[in-house]
């Protein structure tokens, strides 16, 4: 029986996010036993989204998860914070303590063999993530099967300088610690919610042969803000819409 893989979708309202989500849906589709817990940065759970959702036939949990408006419009703003402190609430509540925890944001890109990787995970597995910043690659430094060190080109003091598609957490691993926690600290958010579950370095399963291998892409998807438009439309006998 294999441990299900809870995956966690911070998704946010925009014009790109019909797209994103079918994209991934159509990734998440050939992965057995997994839940996608799809947490929405907007004040409620919109229908048509429960019927996109459906219609994939993927097991999901739809929830609400707005930022709090004091950080909307910060810069940074902390991103996917809400979503995924959310769904810590979530899983605490529903005191689920087996299956595999797995941060996957709507725009990244995920080779198929991710999954089989992270599935046996038994506290927390990483691997490298590619297209991170300036060095296009973030991953732990693996000699003699451990993790020594970790290539990252914003290492900004932090004790776990990792993005937050570069792991995976066992939950039963993970409930042993009822203080977990991710914080509004943009940049810090993987750091301090690695510290909270009390990771130490001599636990880390490297992934991905040793970690050589890139199975997930910081892929982002270029922003087009609705502009405000005249809507012209074409009519064939040579009318426009616009005209009198
Ligand atoms: N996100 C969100 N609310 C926002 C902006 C982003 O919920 O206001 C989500 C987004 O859908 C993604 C994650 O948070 O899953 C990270 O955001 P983004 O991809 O924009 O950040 P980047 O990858 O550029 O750091
Ligand atoms: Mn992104």
């Amino acid at each position: 029986q294999l441990p299900v893989i809870y995956f966690v979708t911070p998704t946010y309202p925009r014009r790109e996010q019909i797209p994103e989500l079918t994209r991934l849906a159509h990734t998440l589709l050939h992965v057995p036993h997994i839940h996608w817990l799809v947490a929405n940065d907007h004040e409620r759970c919109d229908t048509f989204i429960d019927i996109l959702l459906n219609r994939f036939g993927i097991p999901f949990t739809h929830m609400a998860s707005p930022m709090p408006s004091k950080f909307r419009g910060s810069k940074p703003a902390p991103r996917g914070v809400a979503n995924r402190r959310a769904v810590l609430q979530w899983i605490r509540q529903n005191n689920l303590t087996n299956g595999i925890l797995y941060f996957g944001d709507d725009d990244n890109t995920y080779d198929l063999r991710l999954f089989d990787e992270i599935r046996p995970t038994q506290r927390v597995s990483m691997f490298p993530v590619g297209l991170i910043a300036d060095y296009a690659v973030s991953g732990p430094v693996v000699r003699q099967g451990k993790v020594v060190a970790f290539l990252d080109s914003w290492i900004a003091g932090r004790r776990w300088p990792v993005d937050m598609a570069g792991f995976a957490v066992n939950l039963n691993y993970m409930s042993q610690y009822p203080n977990v926690n991710m914080p509004y600290k943009p940049g810090y958010e993987e750091d301090l919610f690695l510290r909270s579950i009390n990771l130490h370095i001599d636990q880390i399963e490297p992934r991905g042969n040793n970690c050589t291998e890139i199975l997930v892409w910081h892929t982002q998807t270029k922003n087009k803000k609705a502009p405000v438009v005249r809507l012209e439309a074409k009519y064939m006998d040579g009318r426009s819409n616009l005209g009198a």
